[in-house]
């Protein structure tokens, strides 16, 4: 199967002293390219620490992790960072945008990671502004977009060095119904006509179904649905 994400026997514990937590235990996933999952479950499940693990922002316990054809559980520090910087765009639930910097300048932010010239910088910098719909806004400061306006911006930055995958942790969190529904459109339209990989984490019902599956977390173990319906 032609996986962007390979979970094999994925179990991550926490240490604290001598008190260990295992909050993922043993996970198996693949999730295919050009998927969009939404990953569903309660408060505290692991949602967050799985999603973590496939952008490679922290380490498995055990277990193998294959994103974008690498071992990314072998990779630490520098290594890491390089491959994230490539393959990955995050989307959080209060965007992460820098106070101080104007729309373009956030957006720009992953691309100074790279070799483009300044002037192939802001040509990405324009093309992901107008994918989401804010090329007029380039110049505002992210106080002064609405929440709906800073996530778009948000996803702007998390699309500019074009990623194998998006990773989103609650990016409607903050967000009422019809913004949030805003988003969620883009996120299907950027996976239905641009071919990203998206993989969304949410524990809202109606932003779940703008994915094309969804997996179930429970105290750290994926869940089958047909489980959940037992
Ligand atoms: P979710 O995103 O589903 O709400 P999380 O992945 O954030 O859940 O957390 C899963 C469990 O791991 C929780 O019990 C949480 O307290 C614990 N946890 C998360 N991060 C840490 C950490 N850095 N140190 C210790 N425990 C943590
Ligand atoms: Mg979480």
């Amino acid at each position: 199967m032609n996986s962007i994400v390979s979970l094999k026997n994925v179990t991550k514990r926490y240490v604290r002293g001598k008190q260990s937590v295992e909050v993922l235990h043993a996970l198996n996933l693949e999730i295919p390219a050009g998927d969009f999952v939404a990953l569903m479950g309660p408060s505290g499940s692991g949602k967050t620490t799985l999603l973590n693990l496939i952008g490679g922002l922290d380490n498995t316990t055990e277990g193998e992790v294959i994103v974008a054809g690498e071992r990314i559980d072998r990779l630490s520090g520098g290594g890491l960072a390089k491959w994230r910087a490539r393959h990955v765009g995050f989307v959080f639930q209060f965007y992460n945008l820098m106070p101080m910097l104007s729309a373009e300048r956030n957006v720009e932010l992953p691309l100074l990671l790279t070799s483009l010239s300044k002037s192939q910088r802001m040509k990405n910098v324009a093309a992901a502004l107008t994918v989401v719909g804010l090329a007029d806004r380039a110049r505002h400061k992210p106080s002064e977009l609405s929440g709906g306006q800073a996530q778009r911006v948000a996803i702007a930055r998390a699309l500019v060095a074009d990623p194998t995958l998006l990773v989103c942790d609650e990016p409607t969190g903050d967000l009422d119904r019809t913004t949030a529904d805003d988003i969620l459109g883009l996120l299907q339209t950027l996976n239905r006509e641009h071919g990203k990989t998206i993989v969304m984490v949410t524990h809202d019902p109606k932003a779940a179904e703008y994915a094309k599956r969804q997996l179930h977390m429970d105290k750290g173990s994926l869940v089958t649905a047909d489980a959940l319906h037992a």
